[in-house]
């Protein structure tokens, strides 16, 4: 008995380390850009000669939008669980993710641009994240949002 929940544990934590690799076109991400073009913006998208490589980005208006798991970037909300087993390993893998992010985050700022990020479960309410990052992109003044 123990040996098959602690099998279906270590698969739930397997698949949700896949859903949290960075991957291209993924749910978040195109949920994003649905509503962007929605929108009418036009956007780029991978720019890899910026810092982090943002997963949406304007250039004219240099602005960068990343689209984050919640598990993998460690967003303050209850997608961020620890794995119960290895726990160590996790939090230090997961620290080192958020000074990566961080560290990008700072490097953008620092090259002039601005940066927001959408957290994947602000995507329940599209209304809100809309209205959210229509203010980003039209902004002039305001400081990031992260
Ligand atoms: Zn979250």
């Amino acid at each position: 008995m123990e040996n098959k929940s602690k099998k279906t544990e270590n698969s739930i934590i397997r698949s949700k380390i896949m859903k949290s690799v960075k991957q291209k076109n993924t749910g978040p991400e195109m949920i994003v850009r649905k509503i962007l073009s929605g929108l009418g913006y036009r956007y780029r998208l991978y720019r890899k000669d910026l810092p982090g490589t943002p997963d949406i980005v304007f250039v004219n208006r240099k602005k960068a939008i990343f689209i984050n798991g919640c598990f993998w970037h460690r967003h303050n909300c209850p997608k961020a669980s620890i794995p119960k087993t290895n726990k160590k390993y996790w939090e230090n893998k997961f620290k080192d993710n958020v000074i990566r992010d961080q560290d990008n985050y700072l490097k953008l700022k620092e090259l002039g641009w601005r940066v927001f990020v959408v957290w994947q479960c602000e995507l329940h309410d599209l209304n809100k994240i809309s209205r959210k990052l229509v203010r980003f992109i039209e902004g002039k003044k305001e400081k990031s949002h992260l």
